[in-house]
């Protein structure tokens, strides 16, 4: 996951616990906004949509449980409830609520940060089915389908096909797509993705997309 410019809200009516999150996370490289109280929480998803919110309970304009509940029917971000509510009823109360975590106060920073970045992966979490275009991939099984026949892909395949999908119309180089695939450099390594491209290239055959080689600038996935 890629921390860089990814937005939290912090909604925070202590001002000195406000401060140092807010600080402390963009040390860590995330971009963060602040609101006091829930109105300007309001405010501040509305000019622009956070990744991630940060929200107390006990908030000088209202209760953030009540809140989290009207924001749950109309958004997916996830919300951490960060609070001095810590009792086993006020977790349960959190998570009907609509939470995605929640973290009792007191707390250590390195336990927030580590629960953000879960939260963040699961949300960036690609989905189990893909329609695209006459192309179907079951994520969970690894099975890619053009018009309904198993287009039998070898697992590297079909990573890069599902990395082509989610990358239409960008051309990319060999070296960028063997690290996203193959979760390593690739050196001097060039025949295999290579051949793995070649491969799908063929199977896409009648999906009415295709793999297109820019010489000197890498592999762009495009209609035909
Ligand atoms: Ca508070």
């Amino acid at each position: 996951m890629i921390i860089k410019d990814k937005l939290i809200l912090l909604v925070e009516d202590n001002e000195d616990v406000q401060e140092l999150n807010k600080s402390m996370l963009e040390d860590e490289g995330f971009v963060v906004n602040t609101a006091m109280t829930l109105s300007e929480a309001k405010i501040s998803i509305q000019q622009r949509k956070p990744d991630l919110i940060v929200l107390d309970i006990g908030l000088p304009d209202g209760n953030g449980l009540e809140f989290l509940r009207k924001f749950r029917k109309l958004s997916k971000i996830p919300v951490l409830l960060l609070t001095g509510y810590s009792e086993d009823t006020d977790v349960i109360k959190g998570y009907e609520n609509g939470c995605n975590d929640y973290l009792p106060k007191p707390y250590t920073f390195g336990v927030l940060l580590a629960r953000l970045k879960s939260l963040l992966q699961s949300a960036e979490q690609i989905p189990e089915r893909i329609a695209h275009g006459s192309l179907y991939l079951d994520v969970q099984s690894g099975r890619a389908f053009v018009n309904g026949n198993d287009l039998l892909l070898a697992q590297k395949e079909f990573f890069l096909l599902l990395y082509f999908i989610q990358n239409e119309d960008v051309i990319m180089t060999a070296e960028h797509l063997y690290k996203k695939v193959w979760g390593q450099p690739m050196n001097k390594n060039n025949q295999a993705i290579k051949k793995t491209i070649s491969r799908l290239r063929n199977s896409l055959e009648d999906s009415g997309y295709t793999i297109v080689v820019t010489r000197g600038k890498g592999y762009v996935f495009e209609r035909v």
